[in-house]
């Protein structure tokens, strides 16, 4: 039926251009060829072969035009488009978009940056010859409705500039790299957008400007070509995973629009933001066949604007509603992706007043042609998805080119036609951001001068800076008036009736000269609020499963104070424009010897490694100086020239006070450790921002797999401190130690050859994917403990080193009914002595993803069951009031000894029972320490969803094991993320410099 269905339409197509001059019956310019215009006949015939049925394309795709002059993807690939064992390198597709742009004036070739390997990114513009002339001009139209403040906001002149100015749709693939289809389709695209003289091509090349950036994640396109040509190569035989994408991230490459860490991110968004581009459509490969996730499922990000929640909605259900028409089964728009987090890549559009759009089509992970086996979901007839895909076909990459074309294709014509809608909407989407203080408010966000934290205030600063955000600053000291704070849990009635307290008055903030201020009346106030601004997901809410983080709140996970001010006086205080954030830095004062005060500011550590001559000191107690107070774990600077010194502090933004005598006041080193950071071969996607922000801090590091790891037997020799970052994946204790089974099977080599020549870029390399951390492995990073070393873990590998036995003490178990979905909690200090908690406030918050839950134990080898909080204390039904004795008839009475309480997050006192030959009692100095609890549960929310979080409140969230003559540092939570988290990785570095002292400070228990 669809295949009839199908080809009849065609025929309708055909003969309605032949009699009729545009429009069909519909009044829709009908989609097909234009039959005065030749095919190119052995083209097309490949496009029928390399398709496996007739209902996997449609009469936009089932041909290619024929031109004299312009090459055809087969210039550079040897084939169509989407022909099998073909998957062309960036650079080939590069070639032939910069071969389009020599045979016609219709298209142009723009670079746009470099990745972190050196790759060129690039960005190709596709329309009629005239709109690729008046580039210029168009953009400054543009600017006009993307910054309504040029036009004063005038309704009428942004009209004018609708009818005139030509929009922009910017479509991105392959930012995933196993996900291979789109290079080629984006080829064939941009061809078809420059040739076919069809009347549907024509309008969407005469009214629309396509842009393409054909490859978002250009190094791990490359390595992904590389496998795939291996696998060629080996028919019969295994090939590797894509254990690296990009240099640092895999998967969460597309997680990054908020914090802008990643090249391809930040070159992507430029793009976007200086072509003032209306649409930004990033294309993916998982779900059969077509999956418009722009739709997804609620809940929505809640600072879009709902202009653009129904632009997703018309535009998603117009491409459904178009390939149904053509037949096409399996193409729908609603599913379980909520609409929530702005870290994905399309999200630049969505809080950039643009619109955001992602398809999911069907992609082999190569150019094999394959059969393919659906579950019942992915079949199953839905409400949403009245054509479902095939439980079983023949699956082929040009199948998928077709699905991925089709879609861009109706996409655009639809655009095309409603583009004075879009272009009216793009202007009021901008519009209604910069009359965002008088409407929903909040006026600014306030980053206040005197902020203890400079240089992390930066780079919060920078984060903005990269989003395109303006950035002010106040001239002058100015107050605001901040709404009434609501106490936290509303009191219960009875209690309300006695306190007779006043209601909660609003205040007022004063905030110094030099405080940054963030406007809300500007065009891309949204990015910053959504940033900024706190995250509620309610427990309740009928989403859950959330797709990714539900938190993100970035001056908490920055550790920088932010003051969200309704108070639209704000916007009067008198300000200038910063155009380049920058915390000051430098020496002030007189002497030889210099202190710094420590704010867990990650540039100290930067400073310690820079000047690796320098003796650097660590005040174990705080002191004053110089008429200034230092805080503990204050540096204390000798043996370096001021002139160094200054200039080092004044580029990182660290201040330094010179002091004239030494302060009274026990100190230890602080040294520049020796860093191993390790690495499975299973995933290396979470450990990756690590290495990101280690490499961002310029802190070097020696990067190790886990098999390095088991041919390394002194360790200690070359280390001082072992990272080993979250595996992710759920990978247990055996996927770590055993690897991938290699019983059977063959070795998948990760090594650069001939064959593959960028598999290694500037990673790591190995033999054989498959072997693990194995039996020596573990006993080496044993051995390296307790010879002295530092092996700091985090979450899972938390759970590893516990499952392990290396310390003592502390017990591990999963969340039971606890869900925390990427949020950003609370956390107390607990032991401010420690030195992995210099520069740390008595709160601060933090990033969990549910866990682990750890417990103390002072009994070794006691596998702890998680501690429920205080017992019920209910006395037993007898004799007397509640808290008076009960008494056994004919026996005389006797008290029961008090029971010592403790804390939920501390080592429970040792009973009078267990010392009783007590060989296992684990002496207080081997005890584990505890730096960091989770707050309490009422408390323990910040950003994001938390539900029975009481499993985790007030339990251990960073630990300090002694273990041997060494440590095992645990983290619960995920100090170093996405590069998001920026104020807790001083809890890391903090372990690093002070790895040879981290007992300072220590108070053991009494028995
Ligand atoms: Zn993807």
């Amino acid at each position: 039926m669809t295949g009839l269905g199908w080809s009849k339409l065609v025929l309708l197509v055909l003969v309605g251009t032949a009699l009729a001059p545009r429009a069909g019956a519909d009044r829709e310019t009908p989609p097909g060829r234009d039959p005065k215009q030749p095919v190119d006949e052995a083209y097309t015939e490949r496009i029928h072969k390399y398709t496996t049925e007739p209902y996997f394309t449609s009469p936009l795709v089932d041909y290619l035009p024929a031109s004299k002059t312009v090459p055809t993807p087969q210039a550079v690939l040897g084939d169509v488009a989407g022909a099998p064992g073909i998957l062309p390198y960036a650079e080939d597709v590069y070639r032939y978009m910069r071969l389009l742009e020599k045979a016609t004036p219709r298209v142009k070739v723009f670079s746009i940056g470099k990745t972190e390997e050196g790759r060129e990114m690039i960005a190709v513009a596709v329309s009629s010859e005239e709109n690729l002339k008046n580039l210029e001009e168009n953009r400054a139209r543009l600017a006009k409705l993307a910054d309504p403040r040029a036009i004063k906001l005038d309704d009428a002149e942004a009209d004018k500039l609708v009818g005139e100015a030509v929009p922009i749709y910017y479509i991105t693939g392959t930012i995933h790299s196993p996900e291979t289809g789109a290079p080629t389709a984006l080829m064939e695209l941009a061809y078809r957008l420059a040739v076919d003289e069809s009347p549907y091509i024509k309008e969407i090349r005469d009214g629309t400007i396509t842009l393409i950036t054909p490859v978002v994640e250009v190094d791990g396109r490359d390595r992904m070509v590389d496998v795939y040509k291996w696998h060629l190569a080996h028919p019969k035989q295994f090939y590797p995973w894509l254990v690296y994408w990009g240099k640092y991230v895999a998967h969460d490459n597309n997680r990054d629009a908020m914090g802008v860490t990643l090249k391809l991110t930040e070159n992507v968004l430029h793009t976007y933001v200086g072509w003032k581009a209306q649409v930004l459509h990033d294309l993916h490969e998982s779900v059969p066949y077509l999956y418009d996730n722009t739709i997804g499922d609620e809940p929505y990000n809640a600072w879009i604007d709902p202009i653009l929640a129904d632009e997703w909605q018309v535009i998603g259900w117009n491409n459904v509603a178009a390939m149904t028409k053509f037949g096409m089964p399996g193409v729908f728009a609603h599913g379980d992706f909520d609409t929530w987090s702005p870290g994905y890549l399309m999200f630049i559009a969505a809080l950039h007043n643009g619109i955001s759009r992602l398809y999911e089509t069907f992609g082999n992970g190569g150019a094999d042609t394959e059969e393919r086996t659906l579950q019942p979901e992915q079949y199953a007839r839905t409400w949403y998805r009245q054509n479902p895909p095939l439980p079983k076909v023949l699956w082929s990459q040009r199948d998928n080119n077709n699905y991925e074309e089709t879609g861009l294709l109706t996409s655009l014509h639809f655009f095309t036609e409603n583009k004075q809608r879009f272009l009216k909407n793009f202007y009021l989407k901008a519009k209604r951001s910069t009359m965002k203080p008088s409407e929903e408010g909040p006026a600014a966000y306030v980053l206040p001068a005197d902020d203890p934290r400079p240089a992390l205030q930066a780079e919060l600063l920078q984060v903005l800076e990269r989003q395109a955000v303006e950035i002010s600053r106040a001239t002058s000291a100015f107050s605001v008036t901040l709404p009434a704070k609501k106490p936290k849990e509303p009191a219960k009635e009875k209690d309300r009736k006695e306190e007779k307290s006043p209601p909660p008055a609003p205040t007022t903030r004063e905030f110094p000269a030099g405080s940054y201020i963030i406007r809300m009346d500007q065009p891309y106030s949204r990015i910053a609020d959504a940033l900024l601004d706190h995250q509620y997901w309610s427990p309740d809410d009928p989403q859950k499963t959330p797709y990714d983080d539900t938190g993100w709140t970035f001056g908490e996970l920055y550790h920088v104070q932010v003051a969200r001010v309704t108070d639209s006086k704000v916007l009067d205080v008198p300000m200038d424009r910063v155009r380049e954030v920058h915390a000051r830095g430098g020496v002030k004062g007189e002497g030889t010897l210099f202190a710094i005060a420590n704010r867990a500011e990650p540039a100290l550590a930067t400073l310690r490694y820079k000047l690796h001559d320098a003796s650097i000191e660590a005040a174990e107690e705080p002191f004053e100086s110089a008429g200034k107070k230092f805080n503990r774990g204050s540096f204390l600077v000798r043996n370096t020239s001021r002139g160094d010194l200054d200039r080092a502090a004044a580029e990182l933004g660290v201040q330094v006070t010179a002091l004239t005598a030494p302060p009274e006041v026990k100190t230890h080193p602080v040294r520049a450790a020796r860093i191993a950071l390790v690495h499975t071969w299973l995933s290396t996607q979470t450990e990756g921002w690590w290495r990101l922000a280690l490499d961002k801090l310029a802190i070097p590091y020696a990067y190790l797999s886990t098999q390095a790891i088991a041919k390394i037997s002194d360790l200690n020799g070359k280390y001082d401190v072992i990272l080993f970052p979250p595996v992710g994946y759920n990978a247990g204790v055996d996927a770590v130690v055993n690897g991938i089974p290699t019983a059977w099977g063959n070795p998948l080599p990760w090594k650069n050859t001939p064959e593959t020549p960028n598999l290694v870029g500037k990673n790591d390399a190995t033999d054989d994917l498959r072997p693990g951390l194995g039996w020596d492995g573990v006993a080496h990073l044993q051995e390296f403990v307790e010879r002295g070393g530092v092996l700091l873990t985090a979450m899972d590998t938390s759970s590893l080193a516990l499952s392990l036995g290396f310390a003592d003490g502390v017990s591990t178990q999963n969340a039971n009914k606890m869900k925390i979905v990427g949020s950003v909690v609370e956390m107390r200090l607990v032991d401010d002595a420690s030195p992995i908690a210099y520069g740390y406030e008595e709160k601060g918050a933090a990033y969990c993803d549910n866990g682990p839950i750890l417990s103390l134990s002072s009994i070794a080898g006691q596998r702890g069951r998680r501690r429920l909080g205080p017992e019920m204390r209910a006395r037993p039904t007898g004799r007397g009031s509640v808290d008076d004795p009960d008494f056994a008839v004919g026996r005389p009475g006797m008290e029961a000894p008090e029971e010592r309480k403790s804390e939920i997050w501390e080592s429970p006192p040792v009973s009078d029972e267990q010392k009783r030959n007590g060989f296992r009692v684990i002496p207080p100095p081997r005890r584990p320490r505890v730096i960091f609890r989770y707050a309490d549960s009422k408390d323990l929310l910040v950003s994001g969803l938390i539900e029975g979080g009481d499993e985790i409140a007030q339990h251990p969230a960073v630990v300090d094991a002694p273990s041997g003559k060494g440590h095992v540092v645990l983290f619960s939570i995920n100090p170093v993320y996405r590069g998001e988290t920026w104020g807790t990785y001083a809890m890391v570095l903090n372990a690093i410099l002070n790895f040879d002292n981290l007992n300072a400070g220590r108070k053991d228990a009494a028995e």
